[in-house]
């Protein structure tokens, strides 16, 4: 018999989840600095060259501060938080959209009080994310509103 063409949408009490989608880490623990975000990869298929993964960013969490060639389209589906793309910060509230253009630096970061969960689109096959050096990190923090977002709680 082959797989069941819905997987319906499952809350376990909290949390977002969706039946017969396993809830994974974000990235391999010590990759790379993130807090408190777990990953459901959707949607995946060899015939599809996209993928689509719900990541949740815990109160007070966020995801890791990386770049990449490749681009993101996400889709906030519950929670508050706010995005840095490139030096500018966005506050984030649900099914508000979000581009991350190619090579440009990223990170999403939840309320103090409130998860911030997401969709996220992204090529199957992409190139490994690159972290901020020092010189880099002192670049992004020459925009006042990045230095507020990069020391905000949760670090
Ligand atoms: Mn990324």
């Amino acid at each position: 018999m082959s797989e069941s063409p819905l997987r319906p949408f499952a809350p376990a009490g909290d949390d977002f989840r969706w039946a017969a989608v396993d809830l994974t880490r974000y990235k391999e623990e010590g990759a790379a600095p993130f807090r408190e975000v777990t990953r459901q990869t959707l949607f995946r298929r060899p015939d599809m060259r996209c993928e689509l993964r719900y990541f949740e960013v815990a109160a007070r969490g966020h995801s890791t501060l990386e770049r990449h060639r490749h681009a993101h389209a996400v889709m906030v589906l519950r929670g508050r938080g706010a995005v840095l793309v490139g030096a500018d910060v966005f506050p984030l509230k649900e099914f508000d959209l979000v581009t991350v253009p190619p090579s440009t630096w990223h990170q999403f970061r939840a309320t103090a009080d409130a998860p911030l969960g997401f969709l996220c689109m992204v090529d199957a096959e992409r190139d490994k994310p690159e972290l901020p050096d020092a010189r880099e990190l002192e670049h992004l923090r020459a925009s006042p509103a990045a230095a507020a977002f990069l020391d905000s709680p949760g670090d």
